[in-house]
């Protein structure tokens, strides 16, 4: 079967499902064995899935280089051996394309032995660092609440020794947030690390402390969420010395995606994309959903087992899934100055009531009749139109990088590095 689409589908595959050695007090994974193992009891990926995904993912691609993304819960609760079956499938199957392998770990279960496989079959790695030891160990801790911090950095020292490329992901809370020099001088000082990538974290809690799922009115903002305001201060404390001294050097992903946008090229993240539905994420059974923060079965696009790949990719529900992004916008975003940049950012974090009404033939409900809240998932969550949660932050960081993202984006069209605004800072400040 040849690809119909001109851009690649990215697809995150869960090979342990939402099993995961840790229990981080923020997952917004861990409720998930409720809704997702409803086929089997097992959260480990089959041989029979596996075969069916990168057969299947490898046809839908358009262009000659394939990226598989490892995500979980925890990919490493999987044996080596699991991975060398994928690389065998992935030969098999690559018909003459390049294929790449990605995968995201919290790094409590590296060992010499991964850390050689790793490299020896290039994969990049991502890795969950919140920060310094008592920044990381306010959160990411084992189920019986041990901390985690000390075999994270030993993760990292094996990553270097071996020569294992990696990138850091860290999630952005009510703690790590107030202290953005610290935050960045630990990850590029400390570490090392060239590649940062910030997911700030915004859950709702109900009274019995469970997380609410996106389309779940209500709630109340669970404590560890990163504060708009702080996250505003954050992003503009940590870009104020990128700008300075580490464009070129130090990769950060939102200033990386925001440049992009002012430039006119794609942003490189989904949450400041015009629309969603590039992203969906496949469970350890072969099921696929719309995206990783909406894997409930209202958004439920079949099982690879059943619906081949593309027809999945193709279909109405992730189509209009990721229209409802763009065409959900409250007023203050479609008026906003920055709209062009952020697209009212992730909608799992639109939580602000507007009393704005949504068109009638968005403000559905799919199986309205369903009891369980997390059962029934309306592919649009509310009546109304949500503005972000986090906005107030996003448009302060918006306005405070324009000046220096306008002197990148001119340097980039001169056919000059973005880099070079370092030296023009230094004879012309902002
Ligand atoms: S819902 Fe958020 S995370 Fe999912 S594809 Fe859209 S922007 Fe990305
Ligand atoms: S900064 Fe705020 S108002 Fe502007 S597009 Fe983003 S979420 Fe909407």
């Amino acid at each position: 079967m040849h690809s119909p689409f001109t851009t690649p589908i990215y697809l995150m595959a869960k090979p342990a499902g939402p099993a995961c050695n840790l229990a981080c007090r923020y997952c917004y994974y861990i409720d998930k064995k409720k809704t997702l193992g409803h086929r089997s009891s097992s959260t480990m990926m089959s041989r029979q899935v596996l075969e069916a995904y990168v057969k299947s993912y490898i046809e839908a691609q358009p262009v000659d280089r394939v990226m598989f993304t490892w995500h979980g819960g925890e990919p490493l609760l999987r044996s080596r051996e699991f991975y060398e079956e994928a690389l065998a499938l992935q030969r098999r199957y690559a018909g003459g394309r390049h294929v790449d392998n990605s995968l995201q770990t919290n790094g409590t279960l590296l060992s010499d032995e991964w850390c050689r496989f790793f490299r020896d079959n290039g994969f990049l790695i991502g890795l969950s660092i919140d920060g310094r030891a008592a920044v990381h160990d306010r959160y990411r801790l084992t189920a019986t609440g041990a901390p985690t911090s000390d075999s994270v950095l030993r993760a990292v020292e094996m990553l270097d020794r071996h020569g294992v490329e990696w990138n850091a992901m860290a999630v952005v809370n009510d703690v790590n947030s107030r202290d953005p020099l610290g935050f960045y001088s630990f990850f590029r000082d400390t570490l090392g690390c060239r590649y940062l990538q910030f997911a700030p974290i915004v859950e709702r809690l109900d009274g019995s402390g469970r997380q609410l799922a996106p389309f779940e009115p209500g709630g109340e903002i669970a404590p560890y969420s990163v504060d708009p305001i702080e996250w505003g201060r954050f992003l503009n404390t940590i870009f104020d010395t990128w700008v300075c001294r580490d464009v070129g050097e130090m990769f950060v992903q939102i200033f990386d995606s925001t440049l992009a946008s002012w430039v006119g090229l794609p942003p490189g993240t989904c949450v400041f994309g015009e629309t969603c539905g590039h992203s969906p994420v496949m469970e350890h059974n072969g099921d696929l959903y719309t995206c990783d923060h909406f894997a409930y079965p209202g958004h439920r696009l079949g099982n690879i087992l059943d619906t081949p790949l593309i027809a999945m990719a193709m279909s109405h529900r992730l189509r209009t899934f990721g229209a409802d992004k763009r065409d959900s916008l409250p007023s203050r975003c479609l008026n906003c100055d920055y709209l062009h940049l952020c697209h009212g950012e992730c909608p799992k974090n639109r939580i602000i009531p507007t009393g704005e009404p949504l068109a009638e033939s968005q403000a559905r409900s799919d199986n309205s009749s369903v009891s369980d809240p997390l059962l029934a998932t309306p592919a649009t969550r509310q009546s109304e139109r949500m503005l972000n949660y986090l906005c107030d932050g996003y448009h302060a960081y918006f306005a405070h990088s324009a000046p220096y993202m306008r002197v990148m984006a001119d340097l980039y069209h001169r056919g000059l590095p973005p880099s070079a605004i370092m030296d023009h800072l230094k004879h012309n400040p902002i």
